[in-house]
């Protein structure tokens, strides 16, 4: 172990990768003079999401290991998708995933200087107007096994370019039909290089220079300017760009600014979710989701309120890696994080979803007494905390089974269990409704077992969860499911599109469910786990007296998985 306080000392620790071996490189070589500057560019045409999450926790994470800075830069150089209610989300997913930016930049703040960059590439003779329409570019683009051919207008003179592309700028002409492009290369076997389009015309609104301009950079000849004005060092992005590399340096060269280096990654894709800002706006505009928050959204905004911690989101980010190659991650391991850090934290509770009722017929009609609970066995310095308790009370349904099928232990005509924190208790007989359904389970309990031990030494083999009837307080518990049916859910037969994949069953309301009377007020975003059911987080639709829960992440049910071998769900 190592004391020294070198900068080419880690901050802390962390798994290797190859992005995290190349800025140790480059501080080795002090090739940036021992700095390192990242930036997250968003695009604010939606909410992000837990893909976008994997490229904060790189560009904020490598830069904080090696004492280096992150900018936030909003890429905002297409006025007609963007709008600043995106922009003030993303900033507040970005400090709830626990990161503080450095600078706070927009690609717009940069329209003037590209502009001026333009004018001088046509000074260079490195770039031209052309009239050509957008369909006869593509089709002059040629294929990735033919070159292309160059346009007609490719070789105006400097200054016919200068004044034409002056004149774009003043708004001379309509959407369409010019655009300004680099010179390059109509032969070369990138696409990218054969003559990019650097600017269009676009008479709209920006969300920030407002009609100042009617000409806008593309994303390709801003991005890699943007990077070099703030002296990024590191620029990391995701694969598609990789075969941009080559234009992004291009620009850099031309104009001899700051040598920014891209480094590409692998895209987080997530199974049965989708990662796509465009598609998850689909889903926001067509009302299948109430909203970019919907806890079945991916979206950092919809993950939280469905109760996931930034915590467990960055574990699994860290965990993860990058890699060169794109693949698919399964929905369970951040499940698993989730889990794995809610267990730490989350209150206990007692709820009960789908109530059965329990009568006690040898405990006294009028008395109550309160039970010792423990709110988090994982951390004692949560304390512990009172559970009334009474003659008749609320199980869950699934915790009753009046013919018992071999391996189930919990109650049942005959059968003594354990009520959490409470009493034995032993199935005496049931009522059953016209129907036939039981609607109401008679026992009787053993007082000398009070907390949970009987001083005989008496076993059980089953612990159940339960609220009093006469405290409980309704809760709306909502229950969620995998938002696409589907592993891959872009994955789709001819002529359909993925909403055809959703799972029809994603959401399920019961409104009904009981849960005991600390919980009446409980705060929005408080986190909780209901013992034996899984974690649940507290909807900001709550009202007092009538609490809102959205299901964060069900506990891993043993039992459930036993029927589901045996096929013997009921
Ligand atoms: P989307 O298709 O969802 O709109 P995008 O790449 O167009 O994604 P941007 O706003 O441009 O979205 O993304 C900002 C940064 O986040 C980029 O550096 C991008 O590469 C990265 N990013 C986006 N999606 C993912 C993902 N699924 N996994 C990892 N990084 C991602
Ligand atoms: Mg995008």
């Amino acid at each position: 172990m190592s004391t020294s306080n070198s900068p080419l000392q880690p901050n802390a620790p962390r798994p290797s990768n190859f992005i995290r071996d190349i800025i140790l490189d480059d501080l080795n070589t002090n090739k940036y003079e021992g700095r390192v500057q990242t930036r997250f560019p968003p695009e604010p045409n939606g909410y992000l999401h837990i893909g976008h999450a994997k490229a904060i926790c790189l560009d904020f994470g490598l830069a904080d290991e090696f004492n280096g800075h992150t900018n936030l830069r909003f890429d905002d150089t297409n006025p007609e998708k963007e709008e600043t209610e995106y922009v003030e989300s993303i900033m507040a997913d970005v400090k709830w995933l626990g990161f503080h930016w450095d600078g706070l930049f927009y690609a717009s703040d940069y329209f003037d200087q590209l502009f001026e960059w333009a004018v001088k590439l046509i000074r260079d003779g490195k770039a031209y107007v052309d009239d050509l329409s957008a369909e006869e570019i593509r089709k002059h683009r040629g294929t990735l096994t033919e070159p292309g051919t160059d346009s007609p207008y490719r070789n105006r003179t400097v200054e016919e370019n200068l004044d034409l592309f002056e004149r774009m700028r003043k708004g001379e002409f309509p959407d369409g039909s010019r655009v300004l492009r680099a010179k390059i290369d109509m032969a070369s076997p990138n696409l990218n290089m054969r003559d990019p389009v650097m600017y269009r015309i676009l008479h709209a609104d920006h969300h920030r220079t407002g009609n100042k301009w009617c000409i806008y950079p593309m994303y390709d000849y801003a991005h890699g300017q943007s990077d070099s004005l703030e002296r990024v060092t590191h620029s990391m992005c995701t694969l598609e760009f990789e075969d941009h590399r080559p234009l992004y340096n291009w620009f850099i060269e031309q104009l001899g600014i700051f040598p920014s280096q891209q480094i590409e990654f692998d895209r987080l894709n997530l199974t049965h979710t989708l990662l796509s800002k465009r598609k998850l706006l689909q889903l926001v505009q067509e009302k299948r989701v109430s909203g970019w928050d919907d806890p079945r959204m991916p979206t950092l905004s919809g993950i939280r309120r469905r109760g996931y911690t930034p915590e467990a989101i960055r574990n699994f980010c860290n965990s993860i890696g990058v890699s060169k190659t794109n693949g698919s991650i399964e929905l369970a391991m951040l499940e698993h994080f989730v889990r794995e850090d809610l267990n730490k934290r989350a209150l206990r509770v007692m709820a009960v979803l789908r109530p059965l009722k329990v009568v006690i017929d040898n405990y006294p009609a009028a008395q109550s007494e309160e039970m010792d609970a423990i709110n988090n066995p994982e951390d004692a310095s949560a304390g512990s905390r009172k559970v009334p308790f009474s003659r008749v009370l609320y199980i869950e349904q699934d915790d009753f089974r009046e013919e018992p099928p071999k391996g189930y232990f919990r109650l049942s005509p005959g059968r003594e269990v354990r009520l959490r924190y409470a009493y034995f208790i032993t199935c005496t007989s049931v009522v059953k409704n016209d129907a036939g359904e039981i609607i109401e389970v008679h026992c009787t309990y053993d007082p000398a077992s009070r907390g949970g031990n009987s001083p005989d030494g008496r076993k059980v083999k089953s612990t159940i969860h339960w609220v009093s009837a006469e405290h409980a307080v309704d809760a709306e518990v909502r229950i969620y499911e995998n938002l696409f049916s589907k592993e891959n859910p872009s994955e789709v037969e001819d002529g359909q599109d993925v909403l055809s994949n959703l799972n029809p069953n994603s959401l399920e309301v019961i409104s009904r469910a009981k849960i005991e009377p600390s919980m009446s007020n409980a705060e929005p975003g408080g986190r909780y786990q209901f013992e034996r059911l899984g974690y649940f987080c507290v909807d900001p639709d709550s009202k007092p007296g009538k609490p809102v829960f959205n299901r964060t992440v069900a506990l891993k049910d043993a039992w459930a998985r036993v029927e589901k071998k045996q096929g013997t769900k009921r």
